[in-house]
């Protein structure tokens, strides 16, 4: 059988593809990606012709069975996405799980990930991390979201569209308080590249006065809950109050 390459596409700079990935896009029978005419541009910028096909949340389920009967006929076949790595918040996850069921070759094809990358530059913790994707669109979905990871410890990593930042970062202030540290890293490895950190208060300050700032691709990563190693647990507390109703 042939094999399943997921192969990872640059997040902006196209000097960030691997030579690796040059040759399995050029060598594979198909390319699977989630929009044809975007490969094809991505394609014609190192004169690579070969034949796409289209694979997206829409047509997954139905597509998988097609790329695993060619996968079994001895063909290979790469699965890209618009940008960075497949499967990190962009189709792939139930064609990957299929063809490993069945037993199929599937090998991985490293490049950019824009919360990598990201998280490389934040200057917050990353020997733990916990990657969230998408936060809800609607505010109210999103400060429960926010509500429920108010205690995390660890980094967390979150893809954006910078056009609601300041709402994401509005409820960020008013759900993890305005002193927790938050690094925005909008348009990662192209020509307006700003990774900019501060409390969340202050870079809504600098969002509201910066609209340059509303625009392309985002990645917010919120630092983790920091333990006062002073405070006193709430479970101890219940305890000494237990006590203290016990004393004369
Ligand atoms: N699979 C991709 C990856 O490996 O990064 C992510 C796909 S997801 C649909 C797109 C999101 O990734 C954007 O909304 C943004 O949050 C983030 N992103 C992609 N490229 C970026 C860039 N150049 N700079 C900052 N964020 C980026």
């Amino acid at each position: 059988a042939g094999a399943l390459y997921i192969v990872a596409t640059p997040i902006g700079n196209l000097g960030d593809i691997s030579q690796r990935a040059l040759d399995i896009l050029t060598q594979v029978d198909v390319i699977a990606c989630e929009d044809t005419r975007h490969t094809q541009r991505l394609l014609s910028a190192f004169s690579i012709k070969n034949k796409t096909m289209s694979m997206h949340d829409h047509n997954e389920r139905q597509r998988q069975e097609q790329i695993a009967a060619l996968l079994q006929e001895g063909k290979s076949i790469a699965l890209v996405s618009d940008a960075g790595t497949p499967l990190i918040s962009d189709p792939g996850f139930h064609l990957v799980r299929y063809c490993r069921q069945l037993g199929l070759n599937v090998t991985p094809v490293p490049g950019a990930c824009a919360a990598i990358t990201a998280l490389s530059c934040a200057g917050l913790p990353t020997d733990r991390f916990t990657f969230e994707g998408f936060l809800p669109s609607k505010s109210g979905a999103r400060q429960t979201k926010l509500a429920e990871l108010t205690n995390e410890p660890r980094t967390m990593v979150f893809y954006d569209a910078p056009r609601r930042a300041i709402d994401t970062i509005e409820d960020v202030v008013s759900v993890l308080g305005g002193e927790r540290y938050v690094v925005i890293a909008r348009e990662l490895t192209k020509t307006f590249e700003t990774i900019h950190s501060d409390t969340a208060e202050n870079l809504l300050n600098w969002l509201q006065e910066d609209p340059n700032q509303l625009k392309g691709e985002m990645v917010l990563i919120i630092e983790g809950h920091k333990v006062d190693p002073d405070a006193i647990s709430p479970k101890i507390i219940d305890t000494l109050k237990l006590l203290l109703e016990e004393l004369p």
